[in-house]
């Protein structure tokens, strides 16, 4: 091997000879066709010829190599540099050189052909980043018929073969040597021109017919197409907008692109403010979909879905390109619209099939838990009625307190009633004032303790000294006063009260060591009428929980429940520390 500097063609040209080399940008559906070109003059002129070529290992020169194979036949010598190898050399005049990992010559494209009509050179730089498909790949390419700049290259090529196959080295100068490189003939360079001329009429003839092909579906589908930049300035650039606006708006394409803010004069006012907060947050590389109704030119009011798609500029002036796509979305809206009051209605109707339940439940209810209490007070009335001259002073009063006791546990029920259909008629008003929450809690202990037998009872415990918030103190009362008397009635032992604030909440909690309720329970606890099994024993009507719950609703507050059946439960109320009104 020998010791030579490896270089890149292309690159050792563009540095060295900068004032003969003016690179141009090729793709590479452009450089094969030259190639091409170049290779079918050799073939069919039939002249003594070198050729040069180096290339990256690709499916597309894997097709060529019959090519090559040809062109051996014809030529003196054809020289192949590639990464990975093409099939065996078919015969003396084929060299296939295989290059190392790492060889500069591996970066690019070049070939290099000597014949007695021109001498030409063509080297382009692959662009090792570009993840676009190969045809449209560009490359930066030297194209010369420049004697003072092909034999340099020859140069390199001398210290490639001398690198990689010494052996053949010799032959390689004697070629060059008898090869002298010469101007192109002006017949040859007029064949090539036109040649290059055709081709480029070619491709100008696919464009313009791609070019109708999209205008022609893009004018018909019903979606209005727009490009725009968005200049640095604050402006936009229309660059592209569909002609079917019309179809769209009734307005022609001619009012948007001579008035810049004619799109944004068709928005309703009270989607403009949205648009344009939509339209800040834009940013390169980004898609986004709005909403928003537009005014038609006949006056009709229609529903508008802008989507788009933003890409970086190529532009200096421009912060980004936004492709668009605006269809009248008006018929989905209005379905929209139809679900919307069809769900509506679905839940009115609930709402009134769930208060015609809660009414037949309530009557069933009312007339079974009135008739025990009524009962009871017709015994003690028929009591007094009947034997009244016989009843001693105590016995009257004993009766009397009786028939009292039931008038005020059906006036209760009377009053929990009342609360529970309020709330579920959205009559229940939620006044809220400044309270010391602490206070109002011992106010309302102090009350229960003063009826109850044990005062003791009940324990109060709070972190704080006073709690200024605002809440409706008749609610707090009734929540309370219920979650209070239930730890009373369904335990013996000790009731405890405690109060505490955290994150921004009140929390209340009663706990009890009584018959506890069970976990299937607890899951309708706070339903009205509810009672468990394990409660029958005590006198109730299952709506004390369901006023607690209605009340801290209206706190937008959370009521919860800690249980195990025969241990204890333990309520927990959070209600929102509110300070002030605003
Ligand atoms: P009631 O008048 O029946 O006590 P509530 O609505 O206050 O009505 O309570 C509903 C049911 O929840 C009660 O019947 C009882 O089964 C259960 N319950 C409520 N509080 C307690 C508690 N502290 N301990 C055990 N069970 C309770």
């Amino acid at each position: 091997m020998s010791a030579h500097q490896l270089a890149s063609i292309y690159k050792k040209l563009s540095a060295d000879l900068s004032s003969l080399v003016q690179p141009i940008l090729c793709s590479k559906a452009l450089l094969v066709h030259l190639s091409h070109t170049l290779e079918d003059y050799v073939l069919t002129h039939d002249q003594p010829t070198i050729i040069f070529t180096g290339f990256q290992e690709s499916s597309h020169w894997r097709n060529e190599t019959e090519r090559y194979f040809d062109l051996a036949r014809v030529a003196q010598q054809v020289c192949v540099f590639a990464g990975k190898l093409l099939p065996a050399e078919s015969s003396a005049q084929l060299l296939q050189i295989e290059l190392a990992d790492g060889d500069p010559l591996l970066q690019e494209w070049f070939l290099i052909i000597l014949c007695e009509d021109f001498s030409i050179l063509l080297s382009g730089l692959e662009d090792i980043e570009a993840d676009n498909v190969e045809e449209q790949q560009i490359f930066e390419t030297i194209l010369t018929f420049d004697p003072a700049v092909i034999a340099p290259a020859l140069v390199i090529l001398e210290g490639v073969i001398g690198h990689y196959r010494p052996l053949f080295l010799t032959r390689f100068q004697d070629l060059v040597a008898s090869h002298a490189v010469r101007v192109a003939n002006p017949t040859a360079l007029a064949t090539l021109m036109t040649d290059l001329l055709l081709f480029q009429n070619s491709l100008n003839r696919a464009l313009a017919k791609r070019d109708r092909e999209i205008r022609h579906i893009v004018s018909s589908i019903n979606d209005h197409v727009y490009v725009f930049s968005a200049l640095r300035t604050g402006g936009i650039r229309h660059l592209y907008s569909a002609p079917n606006m019309e179809q769209l708006n009734g307005y022609p394409v001619s009012r948007k692109e001579t008035d810049g803010g004619f799109w944004l004069s068709l928005i309703h006012p009270d989607d403009l403010e949205r648009v344009l907060a939509h339209n800040q947050q834009l940013s390169a590389n980004s898609r986004s979909v709005i909403d928003y109704r537009m005014f038609h030119a006949d006056g009709r009011l229609i529903w508008v879905r802008d989507s788009v798609r933003i890409e970086p500029s190529d532009d200096e002036d421009a912060l980004y390109t936004v492709f668009g796509v605006v269809s009248d979305v008006t018929f989905l809206k209005e379905a929209e619209q139809d679900q919307i009051e069809r769900e509506k209605l679905r839940l009115a109707f609930d709402k009134e099939h769930q208060l015609n339940q809660l009414k037949s439940s309530l009557l069933v209810t009312l007339a079974h838990e009135f008739r025990t209490p009524l009962a009871t007070i017709g015994i003690a009335r028929d009591i007094l009625d009947r034997y009244s001259d016989r009843l001693s002073e105590g016995q009257r009063q004993q009766r009397l307190n009786t028939i009292q006791a039931q008038v005020d546990h059906l006036a209760s029920m009377l009053d929990d009633i009342a609360l529970i259909v309020k709330n579920d008629l959205n009559l229940l008003m939620f006044r809220p004032t400044l309270q010391d929450f602490v206070y109002l809690c011992q106010t309302i202990i102090n009350e229960i303790r003063s009826i109850i037998e044990l005062p003791d009872r009940v324990v109060f415990q709070s972190e704080m000294e006073f709690l200024v918030a605002l809440v409706d103190a008749r609610l707090i009362r009734f929540v309370l006063v219920n979650l209070l008397t239930n730890g009373l009635k369904y335990s013996e032992d000790e009731v405890v009260v405690s109060l505490a604030l955290k994150a921004g909440q009140i929390h209340m909690t009663v706990r009890d060591q009584g018959i506890g309720i069970s976990l299937e329970d607890q899951a309708d606890i706070f339903q009205p009428f509810f009672r468990a099994p394990n409660a029958q024993f005590y006198a109730g009507s299952g709506l004390g929980l369901k006023v607690a719950y209605d009340c801290v609703q209206l706190h937008q507050g959370s009521i919860t429940l800690e249980s195990t059946k025969g241990e204890g439960s333990a309520f927990h109320v959070s209600i929102p520390f509110v300070q002030s009104a605003v």
